[in-house]
């Protein structure tokens, strides 16, 4: 099994936490973290497909010691008891302010080289589920496929403004996972045509599925 599925964590397998100060923020305890009640079944499904599946995820909050090493570990092994199905955790705990320059915080690809070297992964057969610029920049990066899981209207109006695309949008990780299913089936334009709720970048519904997202 060398082809891996890279899944963001904060935003794709679990809700962000929001505060009207800190903004958006990572879990910081167990007690914040709300995983999406589709996260497991889609895991399943991506794991029937024969991916590893891997977490990589920035936790600059270890830097800055808003977040535990403890509490971060604790977080780690509720989502894996909850969703087994998932292989490993890889975290950048970095942040240049705190740590100077690392090579993994993403846009950098450094935390999917790791885990390709270590659990013999071949990037290019390998797709990065993600919901931010950074996920998309640092798969391109290792030339893993990309596919956004979020369909926020400022995240589409900034990938227009940077040229920086996915190559697939879904709608959330369930929605990815049955994009998944058929790109392994070499079904995507099918899916693309006969899905509603996504279609591929250039796809002449695009400009109207951006409207109304
Ligand atoms: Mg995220
Ligand atoms: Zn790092």
């Amino acid at each position: 099994m060398n082809k891996a599925i890279f899944l963001d964590r904060d935003g794709v397998v679990n809700k962000p936490c929001y505060h009207d100060e800190l903004g958006i923020y990572s879990p910081r305890t167990v007690d914040e973290l709300i995983i999406f009640p589709y996260a497991k079944e889609a895991c399943r499904q991506l794991k029937k497909l024969g991916y590893q599946l891997i977490v990589v995820s920035n936790q600059p909050g270890v830097a800055f010691g808003t977040i535990r090493e403890e509490d971060l570990a604790e977080i780690t092994a509720r989502i894996q008891s909850e969703i087994p199905e998932i292989d490993a955790f890889y975290y950048c705990r970095h942040h240049p302010a705190h740590t100077g320059e690392c090579d993994c915080r993403k846009p950098k690809d450094g935390l999917f080289r790791q885990a390709a070297e270590k659990r013999g992964v071949n990037l290019s057969a390998s797709i990065m589920i993600g919901d931010n610029l950074s996920d998309i920049l640092a798969a391109k990066g290792c030339a893993c496929t990309i596919l956004l899981a979020d369909t926020r209207i400022d995240l589409l109006s900034i990938m227009e403004a940077k040229k920086v695309f996915p190559d697939y949008i879904a709608k959330d990780l369930s929605h990815a996972a049955s994009i998944v299913q058929d790109i392994n089936q070499n079904n995507n334009e099918e899916h693309t045509s006969r899905c509603d709720r996504c279609w591929r970048l250039g796809h002449p519904h695009a400009a109207d599925v951006r409207k109304n997202s």
